[in-house]
């Protein structure tokens, strides 16, 4: 029998199936006929419910219709009761929704009046849940719970790509500057620092036009009266293969458009440069521009956030040369050529090679050798293999890359050598931080490979933190309180992170140590994986031997990884070859950007990663001594990331990129 009244509010489940389908909200239009009744959905469709479905409606509590600022206090507290509050809040443009002490941010695609300096000056120094729900009122909170707690904060930025953990960073990051309030030089460079990491770290892809390909954790420092004194960047994994290769419709880092089309004519003649079209690196995704950025303005704006952050002219300059010596690499072209019945390549003799090798500043018959052939050493003794057109490219590539990755390096270090200041020795002035990371979500696309699996991993270690963070910790105060309360299940990722890195013969070790073994291949790192692991529920070995994709089931989901090329990836070192060209190399910028490895300090705590690249750049370019695998490096500054949340207050905002409609 129909009990609904028109106007009333339902959950209707529309779904056979009910475990794929989650309830939608719909109100009843019309309710005067016996056997069927009109209910208008939550996304605007009509639809006739017939008498025998009528069990498939249900009641909706009056918190979901009039929608709640915190969903803890709704009445239909599930799925679908969370999904409706945050879309009716959404068609008010209500983006900011709490969830406890979490925040939800649902991307508005839309500049909201919301945060100007009068809502700055409102958010201040209130308590959240005074006000309707906002970023600025967390960000009020960390700062006043570190004054008021004396306690380092953080904020973990969460979500896919396109959800806008970047912009919410910056909105917390003006926010402060703002309210901690001296005006200094030192909140402008630590604002204008973004406009660089952006320029050189940021590119179009099909889910963001302005995607980070770097997560990276902003660490803010106050003196003892709250006044910022300073802040670090600690980056992580640069998407370094977007220089050489980008997906249809994707573009390569904003910095290479920004500079055709910002340069002046004079300068763009001195690095013998043309426009955005004649450059393979820049063409592959067929997208020269990006609807709504403004290229000539975004490199004006570079330019003096650079002045800004102390880059000399001189730097600015030798940036430059590298980036336009990357352009010209990548229209080298190769002939094939044929030499004691092998295949081999030849660089053919155009104006982009010759440009290289001058803006490089190397020798042309070196530059020429280091791309077409492979110096091994065979029984001690060193020997030339030449290259056919193919690895010769990939050598190419291989050198650009390392160019792009360590000249983001040297960028992120320049910058926090003018933002860093070093604590001071008073102990009456103690210095307290908050952390703002912005960090890739999961992923599982079409392909998945060595770079998803990182990232993954990243987000099992902070799924785990948030987890522990919120169960955990809520149930021992309870504990320790003597509250008496019903166990909260949940889903615990630990034995997934004891698969991927924490147990013996986990997957990182494992791939760390086949790359690291000068006969281990990707199927010799499979047949391991699936020696040691097909009896475990997470890992899914791949279907036959002639399959390389494992599979991994991750919290998020089951995700399958392509093998092959993992290692390669992993080892991430550059042939002896580019070594020694570099070593021979008159442009001093691009050799010192290739030792940079040798100091650099990772967030000021004073751990120096050891040196090996240095060593090999010796005179002889003895590549022995290997430097440490990617994985390792990752797995070593998440470890230091953890280490730094832990002893954090933290807070968390989840980032939700709406659908189309
Ligand atoms: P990625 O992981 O790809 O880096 P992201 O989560 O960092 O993605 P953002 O770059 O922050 O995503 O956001 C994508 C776009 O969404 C922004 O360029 C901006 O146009 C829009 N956007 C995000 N947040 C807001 C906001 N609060 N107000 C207005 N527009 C926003
Ligand atoms: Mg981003």
């Amino acid at each position: 029998m129909a009990v609904f009244k028109q106007g009333d509010h339902v959950w209707v489940s529309l779904f056979s199936n009910k475990e794929n389908g989650v309830p939608i909200g719909a109100v009843v239009k019309d309710n005067t006929y016996p056997n069927k009744i009109l209910i208008q959905d939550d996304e605007g469709k009509e639809r006739w419910i017939e008498a025998q479905n009528f069990k498939s409606l249900q009641p909706m509590h009056p918190s979901s219709v009039q929608g709640v600022e915190d969903m803890i206090l709704l009445g239909d507290l599930n799925e679908a009761g969370l999904v409706h509050n945050l879309l009716i809040r959404y068609q008010k443009n209500k983006i900011y929704t709490y969830t406890g002490a979490i925040l939800v941010a649902v991307n508005p695609y839309q500049v909201l009046p919301i945060y100007t300096m009068d809502q700055i000056q409102l958010y201040h120094n209130q308590r959240v849940g005074q006000l309707p729900p906002h970023v600025f009122a967390i960000a009020d909170s960390c700062y006043f719970d570190m004054k008021k707690n004396k306690r380092d904060q953080s904020c973990i930025i969460s979500g896919e790509s396109g959800a806008g953990k970047t912009e919410t960073t910056k909105l917390i990051l003006q926010f402060l500057a703002i309210i901690s309030g001296q005006h200094s030089s030192i909140e402008q460079q630590v604002l204008e620092a973004n406009p660089i990491l952006e320029a050189f770290g940021n590119a179009k892809t099909v889910r963001n036009d302005n995607s980070s390909r770097f997560g990276k954790y902003i660490e803010i420092h106050f003196n003892q009266n709250g006044v910022i004194e300073g802040a670090q960047i600690e980056h992580f994994l640069l998407e370094k293969s977007r220089v050489c290769r980008q997906a249809p419709e994707e573009r390569n880092y904003h910095i290479f458009y920004c500079m055709l089309l910002g340069m002046n004519e004079e300068q763009k003649k001195l690095l013998s440069l043309g426009t955005v079209s004649e450059y393979k690196y820049l063409t592959m995704g067929n997208c020269m521009s990006c609807e709504g950025r403004n290229d000539v303005k975004d490199y004006a704006s570079l330019r003096s956030a650079m002045k800004v952050l102390m880059f000399s002219d001189s730097e600015n300059w030798n940036i430059s040369k590298l980036l336009a010596s990357i352009l010209h690499l990548g229209n080298v072209e190769f002939s094939a050529a044929v030499s004691d019945n092998l295949d081999c390549s030849d660089v053919m003799p155009t104006s982009h090679f010759l440009a290289a090798v001058k803006l490089l500043e190397v020798k042309n018959m070196e530059l020429q050798s280091c791309l077409t052939n492979h110096y091994i050493i065979i029984r001690g003794e060193g020997v030339s293999r030449p290259l056919n057109i193919l690895q010769a490219s990939d050598r190419r590539d291989a050198f650009v890359k390392g160019i792009y990755g360590h000249l983001f390096l040297w960028i992120v270090n320049k910058i926090n050598s003018a933002i860093f200041n070093k604590p001071s020795q008073d102990p009456q002035n103690v210095r307290r931080s908050i952390g703002l990371l912005d960090i890739f979500g999961f992923e599982n696309f079409h392909t998945n490979s060595f770079e998803q699996l990182c990232i993954n991993f990243a987000n099992e270690h902070l799924q785990q933190f948030f987890v522990r963070h919120v169960f955990t910790m809520e149930q021992e105060e309870y504990h320790r309180e003597n509250i008496t309360w019903n166990y909260i299940h949940f889903n615990d990722n630990r034995p997934i992170l004891d698969l991927l890195a924490l147990k013996p013969m986990n997957i990182i070790s494992l791939l760390d140590e086949e790359s690291k073994f000068p006969k281990g291949t990707d199927a010799t790192l499979l047949q391991k994986m699936n020696h040691l692991h097909s009896n475990s529920k997470i890992y899914v070995a791949p279907k036959n031997i002639h399959d390389t994709k494992f599979g991994i089931v991750h919290f998020a989901g089951l995700v399958h990884y392509q093998a092959e090329g993992f290692l390669e990836k992993n080892r991430d070192v550059l042939s002896t070859d580019i070594i020694k060209l570099i070593y021979s190399s008159k442009n001093n910028f691009l050799r010192q950007i290739f030792q940079l490895e040798l100091s650099e300090t990772k967030l000021g705590r004073g751990t120096i990663r050891q040196a090996t690249f240095p060593d090999t750049l010796s005179k002889n370019a003895d590549a022995t001594k290997r430097p440490p695998t990617l994985a390792s490096q990752f797995k070593q500054s998440l470890d230091s990331l953890l280490k730094i949340l832990k002893h954090c207050q933290p807070y968390f905002i989840r980032c939700i990129k709406p659908n189309e409609f």
